[in-house]
């Protein structure tokens, strides 16, 4: 069982993947990827239009 974190992935979390070959990780931090990280670029907005944490 080989273990690998979102990190090491070039990935912005550190969550892990757990599987038994390289491949297998690679595949599951490519859906993570694909499903968590997706809409980063799409930042939520406030309804009044204004985000002063900027
Ligand atoms: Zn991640």
């Amino acid at each position: 069982m080989k273990t690998m974190t979102c990190n090491q992935f070039g990935g912005a979390c550190s969550l892990e993947f757990r599987a038994s070959t390289f491949e297998a990780i690679a595949e599951l931090s490519k859906q993570h990827g694909m499903e968590m990280h997706k809409t980063q670029d799409a930042r939520p907005r406030s309804p009044s239009g204004h985000a002063e944490d900027g």
